[in-house]
């Protein structure tokens, strides 16, 4: 057959999808015909079939190189459920089982083995690769062999080896993180330079996008999650001890929220993920230890409590929400403090100056995104090279800023910062131009000073959002190394000889409220149905914990969605439920369908 049809053949037989999503047909293409790839597609796009499909369909091998043993195991199971021959070598896994599984993949049985880079380039490992028909290395999460990008692990380095050591071999490396210097660096790395870069579907329409100032987070989040009762979210937070304070204050609140991050034990963690994959209403309070490899389809929102590290890290996160592909949303709470925290932490980190400086560029270009106020995908998307309308599904689309000029209250600020010497933080020359009569401003006699009080007429939050967006635009500066004072620069300078004006949406005096869109319930499923899918869920569960594995891998909630909307009671039925093939047909139908049919009946009397 022609390999273009046995490909799109596999994809309904083997898969059980009737369609490949925007993207996946040409890396597949592009895979068959020989090609070394890089495809960098975001979280949820469905990267995993793009390799395994021209892996099961090729006569030689294929090794999957994957960061995580839970991605690996989770993987594993999924291909062994629809009837693919898949093994895993890894130092979770013990001896014994490895011993096993390498005999299999070393059979003719098996085409597809899973290896932690740690186990691949073990010398014994590599002789022993040499001796089998290794066709393709498949290179997930590829960029964690960049030092540009975020996530750079020292055990990925040695995976620029393999070309040299398997010079038949064909590289497809895959990730959804990466800019393009560090798509070119992994290309450089893994092919010196030789492979195709293919970029696609960055945009999210279904993910809402909002952005709000925060001022009393835990009241301000447990608002938001308590109007979202019955769906799951993930709320990430800078560290350890915010994720514990904030899940302890959702949990006194009656929400089903959990902390987790690398300070709880193994147990513990894998506790919490295997919660997480089955309880609809449990709420995720992480630091980023949580998300990598994440596969649940109907996580329903995800808020950052604080600012996450640059545009790359807050789009993966943001990924992890309506993989499903149904309206979720997704919302960023921060403040002048996080900025200046962020700051601190690249500039406390190892790393040379050329590291750093563009550390800082990352962040600048995650300030621009919340600060815009143009549409926050158009600014999302230009970030990746891709372009798109304005979306109508994000804040300031939907409710458009009142853009004002604001020029001569940043002009007060900059007065201030520069008459004070550039020698204090935001709270001090807030109080100077308030006309406060603080010990300090009396102590350094700053009330003589021609700025001071030069803003009464204005709250103290009116002049703390002038501040954040002047350091958000780089107007005013947070000198880390001198204790975060504010320093101004060039554009301050343009602003307070006017050569430029400073503009910014309405700021209130108050503390503004956020507006953010109340919960969508499942519009597909009709009121009556929804005891249908409650027995097909029971019924998954039953049959997951019998297997001991995450409910999804036996069907994906939007499976069971599309089972009570389209109730299915032939065979033929059954396999055009999305995500449904041949092998769960023979495995599944009866059960399912007699549960359908008993629901049927019932209706019907
Ligand atoms: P990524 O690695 O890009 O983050 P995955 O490979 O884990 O994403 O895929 C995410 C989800 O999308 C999985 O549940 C997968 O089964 C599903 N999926 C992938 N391709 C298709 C397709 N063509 N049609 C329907 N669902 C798909
Ligand atoms: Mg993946
Ligand atoms: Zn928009």
């Amino acid at each position: 057959m022609h390999d273009r049809t046995r490909i799109k053949d596999a994809l309904k037989t083997v898969f059980g999808f009737s369609d490949f999503r925007a993207g996946q047909e040409d890396i597949i293409s592009s895979i068959t015909s020989g090609e070394n790839i890089l495809a960098v597609m975001p979280t949820g796009a469905g990267k995993s079939l793009c390799y395994q499909l021209p892996a099961i369909t090729r006569t030689s091998k294929t090794i999957i190189i994957s960061p995580l043993v839970a991605l690996m195991s989770d993987q594993v199971a999924s291909l062994k459920e629809i009837g693919i021959a898949a093994e895993m070598i890894h130092s979770g896994q013990i001896y014994d089982d490895n011993v096993i599984s390498w005999r299999r993949f070393a059979s003719d049985d098996c085409h597809i083995l899973y290896l932690s880079p740690e186990r691949l380039m073990q010398p014994r490992m590599i002789a022993a690769l040499q001796k089998l028909p290794i066709g393709m290395f498949v290179v997930d999460e590829a960029h964690c062999i960049s030092k540009w990008g975020s996530g750079f692990r020292p055990d990925y380095e040695a995976l620029s080896q393999l070309r040299d050591t398997f010079p038949s071999a064909q590289i497809a490396a895959f990730t959804a993180t990466a800019d393009s210097a560090t798509r070119r660096d992994i290309a450089q790395k893994l092919c010196e330079g030789n492979a195709r870069i293919i970029v696609h579907g960055f945009d999210r329409p279904n993910l809402s996008l909002s952005v709000a100032p925060k001022n009393n987070v835990n009241q301000q989040i447990t608002e938001i999650v308590q109007g979202r009762s019955g769906e799951n979210g993930i709320i990430y937070c800078l560290s350890r001890n915010e994720t514990d304070q904030l899940a302890a204050y959702l949990s006194d609140r009656g929400v089903n929220a959990w902390a987790y991050h690398a300070g709880k034990d193994q147990e513990y963690r894998q506790n919490c993920q295997d919660r997480f994959m089955t309880e609809d209403d449990m709420v995720m309070v992480a630091t980023v230890a949580f998300g990598m490899g994440i596969d649940k389809p109907d996580i329903r929102y995800v808020i950052h409590a604080s600012l996450p590290s640059s545009v790359e890290a807050f789009y993966q996160e943001i990924g992890r929400a309506g993989r499903d592909g149904k309206p979720s949303d997704t919302i960023m709470f921060y403040s002048l403090q996080d900025m200046v925290k962020r700051q601190r932490m690249i500039f406390e980190a190892e790393g040379n100056d050329n590291f750093k400086f563009s550390e800082y560029a990352r962040l600048e270009a995650l300030l621009g995104y919340c600060e815009t106020t143009d549409c926050r995908r158009q600014v999302l998307l230009a970030y990746f090279d891709d372009a798109s309308a304005p979306c109508g599904n994000c804040d300031n689309c939907l409710a458009p800023p009142d853009v004002r000029d604001y020029s001569s209250e940043a002009s007060y600020v900059i007065e201030a910062i520069y008459q004070t010497g550039q020698f204090f933080g935001a709270s001090h020359i807030i109080d100077v131009i308030r006309g406060s009569d603080s010990a300090k401003v009396k102590e350094k006699a700053h009330d003589g000073l021609s700025a001071y009080g030069k803003g009464i007429n204005h709250s103290k939050a009116f002049f703390q959002t002038i501040m954040r967006q002047l350091v958000a635009r780089a107007i005013v500066k947070v000198n880390i190394e001198r204790f975060g004072a504010l320093e101004v620069t060039e554009l301050g300078d343009d602003i307070l000889a006017g050569r430029k004006s400073f503009t910014a949406g309405f700021i209130s005096e108050k503390e503004t409220k956020i507006a953010v869109r109340q919960s969508r319930k499942e519009t597909v499923i009709r009121d009556e149905d929804a005891g249908l899918v409650g027995q097909l869920k029971a019924l998954r569960l039953e049959i997951a914990q019998s297997k001991n594995v995450p409910a999804y891998v036996v069907f994906t909630d939007k499976a069971i969605m599309e089972m009570a909307y389209y109730k299915p009671t032939t065979e033929e039925a059954f396999l055009s439920i999305n995500g449904v093939g041949p092998k769960k047909v023979k495995e599944y139908f009866e059960q399912f369908s007699a549960v359908i049919e008993r629901y049927l009946n019932a209706q019907e009397s």
